[in-house]
């Protein structure tokens, strides 16, 4: 039996674990359950998964989290704040974390996962962004196991012999990451000036969170991940292309040099991959229906446009730039994309507030996570000032 922290259990991967364990009460159970502010979804995942520990990361909503849980007749731990998400992620409550809260918020949990030699599901991506070096660090020092649950990574991580090899040792030549273009894949830059945030989140093949949505829209997305193969895989940039591929049914391929490509395919859903993650290195059922080659779309792939999409562009930027440019680079974004969620920055603007971020804040060294917390911040004031000159 694995006790499972879903940290973001109240979000779109958060919902698909717990879509998964409930499958497999024999094998799984959800013993923390955390969210940020959505109380009334905690609770009623909690009168579903009967957790030991609920935890709403925002302070000021503990004691209504509390009677919500006490009226629905739960009886299960209650704690709040960033501390309480962090003690949870590294306590004996849990062997297995599945990092799921979205952006910057979810860094400190998943470090604290990693640190206690957790068997740490990835799925916020923005942590490994912002402190690859010192996130695999805390892996190898906690003894733990790192499976990725973003499902490219995921895909790569199943074509690649033994999940984390050294690629050259291995005879790989190049990961390419499937992208599947978003929302307005083919749309020039004149018809981008006025999309709202709805037709952004609007993704034509996945159901995500709203964030992660807009990242997918401005190919943002596909640039993160790339920092983060490069990471999860010790692949330099010139060994990662991107490859648009709008069926979205090949999640990720690894080219060999023998010229042999390790494809990973499967219905655009994300309980696949995190019912390998969970499983890994067995195998389980997801729930997932099974891939009808003959009714598929026939595959496509082309470049991505980058020029269009400037924000793909900017991320092998900051990844080349190295040190603590891809947190950088996240920060800005995510301040950008809220803003965009909010309705005062047009689309297109995202990626002109992270290329001025960038160049206001040349690439440091990442030495520790504090001194990495302090450029995270700087990012993100330097964005809110480009944000309000911008208006
Ligand atoms: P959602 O927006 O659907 O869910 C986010 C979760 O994080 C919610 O539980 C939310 O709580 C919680 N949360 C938000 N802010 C904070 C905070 N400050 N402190 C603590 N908890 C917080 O996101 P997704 O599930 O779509 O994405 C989660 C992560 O997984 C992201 O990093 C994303 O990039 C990655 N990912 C997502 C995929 C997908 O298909 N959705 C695919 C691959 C990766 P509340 O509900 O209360 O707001």
């Amino acid at each position: 039996m694995r006790n499972v922290a879903v940290l973001g259990a109240t979000g779109s991967i958060g919902g698909s674990t717990l879509d998964v364990i409930a499958r497999h009460p024999e094998q799984f159970r959800a013993t923390v359950l955390t969210a940020h502010r959505r109380v009334d979804t905690l609770v009623d995942l909690c009168v579903r998964h009967r957790p030991e520990l609920a935890i709403i990361a925002d302070p000021a909503r503990e004691s209504e989290l509390a009677h919500g849980l006490a009226a629905a007749g739960v009886r299960c731990e209650v704690a709040s704040g960033p501390a309480a998400l962090v003690g949870a992620a590294a306590s004996a409550l849990c062997d297995t974390v599945v990092a799921a809260i979205v952006g910057g918020a979810g860094l400190e949990s998943t470090l604290a996962a990693a640190r206690a030699g957790k068997r740490l599901l990835l799925a916020n991506k923005e942590s490994i962004v912002m402190a690859g070096p010192l996130l695999l660090e805390a892996m190898a020092a906690g003894g733990g196991t790192l499976i990725p649950v973003d499902s490219e990574h995921n895909a790569l991580f199943q074509c690649l012999p033994g999940g984390r090899p050294g690629l050259a040792r291995n005879g790989v030549r190049r990961l390419i990451l499937t992208a599947s273009g978003g929302p307005f894949r083919g749309l020039t830059r004149a018809d981008l000036a006025s999309v709202t945030p709805d037709q952004a989140c609007k993704h034509p093949n996945w159901v995500m969170g709203r964030k992660i949505s807009v990242d997918s829209a401005t190919l943002m997305n596909k640039g993160l991940e790339v920092i983060e193969a490069h990471h999860l895989f010790a692949a330099p940039a010139e060994a990662i292309e991107v490859m648009v591929h709008p069926q979205s049914l090949i999640h990720s391929m690894v080219e060999y040099v023998d010229g042999s490509v390790l494809a990973q395919l499967g219905n655009p859903d994300m309980r696949t991959a995190i019912a390998h993650a969970l499983a890994w290195p067995d195998r389980i059922e997801s729930g997932v229906s099974p891939l009808d080659l003959a009714r598929s779309a026939a595959l496509q792939f082309e470049a991505p446009d980058t020029v269009t999409f400037r924000c793909l562009a900017l991320a092998f930027q900051a990844l080349r730039a190295g040190g603590d440019a891809p947190a950088v680079l996240s920060a800005a974004n995510e301040v950008a994309v809220e803003a965009f969620l909010a309705g005062t920055l047009a689309f297109l603007s995202i990626a002109d507030v992270v290329e001025t971020v960038l160049a206001e804040l040349p690439a440091q060294a990442v030495v520790d996570i504090p001194t990495l917390l302090e450029r995270d911040q700087l990012a993100r004031e330097a964005a809110g000032r480009v944000l309000r000159n911008a208006c």
